[in-house]
């Protein structure tokens, strides 16, 4: 069957293939194309990342782990993209009265998660993708259409709408996917979206005297019951601090809305951070609450009755709650797996989709109910033997 679309297998000369969305599963998924050989076509809605300024307030850092790794180094980018890292070999944990108790990761302590800029690492993945042959991108390129038959693609740009049609059409355009939202509309096609009732703002801790203000071989945490705050070191020796709080209720970004409760709140619950917070109302003015959402869909892949195939990775396929820091990993080895089944098929796109999607999906829900669960964990006293009964309880 290989080939069987037109331009889609390489058998019958090279294939082309959309990828909408140049974040950070985008840019790896061109980086696995161009290497077997594929034409690919990137389409951001955003302006080139490497020229603008990232947006303020919206997960400044990111933890990738070993599975996002090993995603890196299987195309030779591993070394690149850690030389910006900071290594977390354990988890600090902050109690109310300012108590430190560090927790390895590993029990030597030699394995570590790293802390790393999303916007360095989107530009590093931009610019390996775009130095590979075959590869361009077209910013300021958002889809607003779709037609699922034969891969035609709607775009607003600038300077206007454009059209252009590929064969493949991958969607790597995040939780709220134009692609997918296309999708929902054909029969068969499941999908379920989940808020949590939990916002999130972001802090930051600037360095102090030149040097960290906390130790940044750490990834940090102030479990405080039903909300918390955790906090990832940068190399300009800042952390982001990331508060995950109920939405409504005692305790919540609706109940302390106004920056002197807020503040009042802050330094009663999270003294020893407020007292290295000196912009903490600054950054309560500037950077928005983000929601927390799990997105499931099925199947992964649609193919067109005119000939086109589409298919999903990373964010667009499985949005996850960023409590096991792996949203990023798992889009990351959503890669490795199209990789692998391109190879296994000969290159047959809808064949390997197909393969790709019914190998992944048991992954991507577990992973999704774990985050889910891990929040109780983080934020209610990490690994205390009362834990376990605690969590039974809350969990009904
Ligand atoms: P995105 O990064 O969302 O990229 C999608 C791209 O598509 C963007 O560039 C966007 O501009 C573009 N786009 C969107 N719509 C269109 C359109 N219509 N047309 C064209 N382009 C479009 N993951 C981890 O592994 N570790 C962590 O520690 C971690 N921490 C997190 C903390 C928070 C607070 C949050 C919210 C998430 C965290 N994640 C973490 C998850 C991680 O950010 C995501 O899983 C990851 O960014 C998904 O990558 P993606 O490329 O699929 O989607």
């Amino acid at each position: 069957e290989a080939g069987e679309i037109g331009g889609v297998g390489r058998s019958g000369g090279v294939g082309e293939v959309a990828v909408v969305g140049a974040g950070l599963v985008g840019c790896l998924t061109a980086c696995y194309l161009a290497r077997r050989g594929y034409e690919v076509t990137l389409y951001e809605r955003r302006p080139d990342p490497r020229e603008a300024a990232p947006e303020r307030g919206r997960s400044i850092n990111l933890a990738i782990s070993e599975r996002g790794i090993d995603a890196l180094r299987r195309i030779g980018l591993d070394e690149t993209v850690l030389k910006a890292a900071l290594p977390m070999p354990g988890r600090m944990m902050h109690a109310p009265d300012g108590t430190l108790g560090f927790q390895p990761y590993s029990a030597g302590g030699q394995r570590a998660i790293n802390s790393i800029s999303r916007s360095e690492l989107n530009r590093t993945l931009l610019d390996a993708a775009l130095g590979m042959p075959g590869v361009r991108a077209l910013f300021e390129h958002r889809l607003t259409g779709l037609d699922v038959d034969s891969g035609r693609m709607d775009f607003d740009t600038p300077g206007g709408p454009v059209t252009h049609t590929a064969p493949v059409v991958l969607a790597a355009d995040g939780a709220y996917s134009a692609v997918r939202g296309r999708l929902q509309f054909l029969p068969g096609f499941d999908f379920s979206q989940e808020y949590l009732d939990y916002g999130y703002k972001e802090l930051t801790i600037p360095a102090r005297d030149g040097g960290f203000a906390l130790d940044p071989g750490a990834l940090h945490i102030w479990p405080r019951g039903k909300a918390m705050m955790i906090a990832l070191p940068n190399p300009d020796r800042s952390f982001t601090c990331t508060l995950f709080w109920p939405k409504s209720g005692p305790g919540s970004f609706a109940e302390l809305d106004t920056v002197e409760r807020f503040e009042e709140f802050f330094a009663a619950n999270y003294a020893d951070a407020r007292a290295l917070m000196p912009d903490l109302a600054g950054d309560y003015a500037h950077n928005p609450i983000g929601h927390l959402v799990t997105m499931r869909a099925r199947p992964w892949h649609v193919r067109g009755t005119a000939g086109a195939v589409v298919g999903l990775l990373g964010d667009a396929a499985h949005a996850i709650v960023p409590f096991y820091g792996q949203g990023a990993n798992c889009g990351f080895e959503d890669c490795v797996e199209l990789d692998r089944c391109l190879e296994e098929t000969g290159d047959d796109f809808p064949r390997a989709l197909a393969m790709y999607g019914a190998r992944r999906k048991e992954h991507a829900d577990t992973i999704a109910e774990l985050a889910l669960e891990n929040f109780v964990e983080m934020r209610d006293k990490v690994a205390s033997r009362s834990f376990l009964l605690r969590k039974r309880v809350e969990h009904g």
